[in-house]
């Protein structure tokens, strides 16, 4: 074992977490029925007869939800399963009233599969074991201040795909980082809305201790993690709590836990069932479902390129450095938006620092993502193009940034819209005529014709003699004083490395 894996122990005990995800696909209706997924309706008014299991209403598969599955085994590298087979797992509860969830059991539609990521610069892979198809179920609504509880169906038959991984992670900050990684990847290829809060992606983290080198402890199974915080302090907190259990003796017993995010801590809801519990049995009412190689083929050439294929291609094409790629990456819209910045201002390295740094920060405190900024990436290759030959600095370059974000004027076009392919977007050329505008009524030009400077910078060094002569005498500082001095005096218009220049010729 690596030092780094054993660095990883806490109090002595190596962590072991393998996730259950369910995400839930982006079709406009359910998975075996025509009833609307749209989040938000007044309760029971999507559910048609076969979510309220009327009887004698039988399931029909939506193609669209076997489509996202395909998608997703392709992303993650798995295997289609030609034929797979719906089953029944079978369970009383009042938000279920088949008696039984649709869902795949022995032969899902994804076999195996693998997610990569970077964990603190460290290359990490989660094996997958399978990706299925099934149903939710619906939802108890208790209405406290009537004293009475109501069923809901309208989530009845929404579909997800489960995507369960192999006991593969080693700490919580990785098991969060695979979590990322996936909601990243689902969102990516367009299969879930990824919206944590609505539930389209709830993850189930189970977790267990164990001494280095010992078979696999008991594992308690944390579910309905639906945020990336809760998760990381639930599966910390698990750890802690089974490890002092050891500790005082006691052994782990298996079960199904909650989070409570009040208190911070997890706590038992139930013992586990095992798979018999639930009986399955194949579903008689659904044939197997058959996916052709042609299928499978016409969406792997018409699916986009992957987040991790994209950041290889940025370090190799651009020159950039991986964790550039990275954060350049983390959503289609905005590594789109980085790359046509980069083509068209032909300065990667520049657009992707100001991606990175005044993009991310306004849209930050804005709480927008990118496609939701009216901003031609043209008139940021602009501004880029601005600064690179010298008619504005840095700093003026910001303040115009400013301007054209509150004005929010350079609106759209086409170039901003355009779907995505997998060589990247068309190249566009910098439209620099916003930014020169702006420019020209901020009075915001450098001073970068020397013959002016030179006579400011006269100014500057005859009315700080003092400044001049410690300079003389060895004190660098001085110096720095001095192109303060020079800076203020031009209003910050010149270009510090001009400044810096010409002081230097000046002294000698
Ligand atoms: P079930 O179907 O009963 O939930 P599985 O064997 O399918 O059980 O495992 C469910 C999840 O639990 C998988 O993600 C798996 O990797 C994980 N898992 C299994 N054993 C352990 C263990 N000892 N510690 C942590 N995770 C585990
Ligand atoms: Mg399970």
């Amino acid at each position: 074992m690596s030092s780094t894996a054993a660095s990883l122990l806490v109090q002595g005990y190596e962590v072991v977490i393998g996730f259950e995800t369910h995400t839930q696909l982006t079709t406009q209706s359910k998975i075996f029925s025509r009833a609307s997924t749209a989040f938000g309706a007044e309760p029971n008014t999507q559910a048609s007869s076969v979510d309220f299991a009327l009887p004698g209403a039988l399931p029909v598969m939506n193609k669209g939800a076997v489509q996202r599955a395909i998608e997703f085994g392709l992303a993650v590298n798995g295997h289609i399963a030609e034929s797979s087979v719906f089953a029944r797992k079978n369970y009383f509860y009042p938000d279920l009233p088949k008696g039984y969830q649709i869902s795949q059991f022995e032969i899902p539609v994804v076999q195996g599969g693998v997610v990569e990521f970077f964990l603190d610069g460290e290359k990490k892979s989660v094996r997958l074991v399978r990706a299925h198809l099934e149903e939710d179920a619906g939802k108890s609504l208790h209405e406290d201040f009537i004293g009475m509880s109501g069923i809901d169906l309208n989530r009845a038959g929404t579909p997800l795909l489960e995507i369960v991984t192999e006991p593969d992670m080693r700490s919580t900050a990785e098991a969060v980082a695979y979590a990322k990684e996936l909601h990243k990847i689902v969102t990516w290829i367009g299969i879930c809305d990824g919206n944590m809060q609505e539930g389209s992606f709830r993850c189930d983290a189970n977790v267990s201790v164990r001494k280095p080198g010992a078979p696999l402890g008991t594992r308690r199974e944390i579910k309905n993690l639906n945020s990336f915080k809760f998760m990381q302090h639930a599966m910390d907190y698990e750890v802690r709590w089974q490890i002092n259990e050891i500790e005082e003796g006691r052994a782990v017993q298996q079960a199904t836990v909650l989070f409570n995010p009040d208190t911070g801590e997890t706590r038992a809801m139930r013992t586990k069932e095992d798979a018999a519990d639930y009986r399955y049995f194949p579903d008689p009412d659904l044939p197997p479902l058959m996916i052709g190689r042609d299928w499978v083929e016409k969406t792997r050439a018409e699916m986009s390129e992957l987040p991790r294929v994209m950041a290889a291609r940025f370090v190799k094409d651009y020159g950039l450095p991986e964790y550039d790629a990275g954060q350049l990456t983390q959503s289609n819209a905005f590594a789109s938006y980085f790359e046509r910045v980069a083509r068209a201002s032909e300065e990667p390295k520049i657009a992707a620092n100001w991606m990175m740094g005044e993009m991310q920060a306004k849209l930050n405190k804005a709480q927008l993502t990118i496609d939701e900024v009216q901003i031609s990436p043209a008139v940021l290759a602009g501004l880029i193009k601005r600064v690179r030959d010298e008619t504005i600095t840095n700093k003026a370059a910001r303040e115009v940034l400013e301007e054209i974000w509150n004005s929010q004027r350079w609106t759209v076009t086409a170039d901003m819209k355009q779907t995505y392919s997998a060589k990247g977007p068309e190249t566009i050329s910098a439209d620099t005529a916003p930014v020169d505008a702006i420019i020209e009524a901020k009075g915001l030009k450098s001073m970068n014709d020397n013959g002016a400077l030179e006579k400011i910078i006269d100014d500057v060094l005859a009315a700080n003699a003092k400044n001049v002569a410690e300079f003389r005498a060895g004190n660098a500082k001085a110096f720095n004083a001095l192109v303060g001095q020079a800076m203020k005096a031009t209003q910050g218009k010149a270009n510090p490395a001009q400044v810096n220049a010409l002081l230097k010729k000046k002294l000698g």
